[in-house]
């Protein structure tokens, strides 16, 4: 029975994609993705006769893979972090439901920016997290500034993911402000760019100022809760061991 497989390469780097993800790799026929992402996967993959799929739409991308499966073809859809998380298994899924295809498929976990950006940041997401996405391509504008005054009211540590693109870049602005209206203007944020990649930046902010830092498609920003703070070049959430215990 040939199989699916929607992989996570994580941010691209060898050392953070799993063994999994390489099996699954290498076990296609044909490799699908943003050709970016082929790229920065090509290099670990040793047996090389697969066919990178090229379609950039994500709808037809995904209707050829389920197609090549059908007609017995391993196939690996390809999502940078995890496919999971605002990637490629979701209008897999989608498209398998509504049409009730049944193919085999497994999703491979791949790290998602969250993880490899809070890495980087030092420890960020130590109190209860959320993420949001401010792409408002599938997600309406409303939706999107509702669920960031959730976040600011329940003092959730928030990753905002695809911050800003070349056509979206005032909806950043709108959630600074939304969050002033809950947090202090001296709540560290985190600028997470190319995490794991070539041209890797981490900085460290203010949500007063974080929008004088070059934020891009490629950026996850990290804003605090109301107890983060900053030692050194690493942002700390404090899960309030020094409440519990002398430390
Ligand atoms: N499936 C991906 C997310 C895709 S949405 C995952 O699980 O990580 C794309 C957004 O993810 C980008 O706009 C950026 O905000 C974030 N992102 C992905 N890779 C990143 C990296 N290496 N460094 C920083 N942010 C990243």
């Amino acid at each position: 029975m040939s199989t699916l497989y929607l992989v996570g390469i994580g941010p691209g780097n060898r050392g953070e994609i799993t063994e999994d993800a390489i099996k699954s790799l290498e076990d296609s026929d044909i490799i699908m993705g943003y050709a970016k992402y082929i790229e920065l996967i090509e290099k670990f993959i040793e047996n090389r006769n697969v066919v990178p799929g090229s379609v950039t739409d994500e709808m037809e991308r995904a209707n050829r893979a389920i197609n090549y499966v059908m007609q017995g073809k391993n196939v690996s859809i390809i999502s940078s972090g995890d496919s999971g998380i605002y990637g490629m298994a979701g209008i897999v899924f989608e498209i398998l439901a509504a049409h009730k295809y049944d193919i085999d498929v497994k999703i491979i976990p791949g790290i998602t920016a969250l993880n490899s950006a809070g890495s980087l940041l030092g420890v960020p997401f130590m109190n209860d997290f959320c993420s949001i996405s401010l792409s408002d391509r599938l997600t309406p504008v409303d939706i999107i500034i509702k669920r960031i005054h959730a976040a600011g009211s329940g003092d959730f540590v928030t990753a905002l993911y695809n911050p800003v693109s070349s056509r979206r870049t005032e909806l950043i602005k709108k959630a600074r402000e939304i969050m002033l209206e809950y947090r202090d203007k001296s709540t560290p944020v985190g600028i997470v760019k190319n995490a794991y990649r070539d041209g890797q930046k981490v900085e460290i902010s203010t949500l007063e100022n974080f929008l004088n830092f070059n934020i891009d498609m490629f950026t996850l920003v990290v804003i605090g809760n109301s107890s983060t703070y900053v030692y050194g070049k690493y942002m700390i959430t404090p899960r309030n061991y020094n409440k519990k215990y002398d430390i």
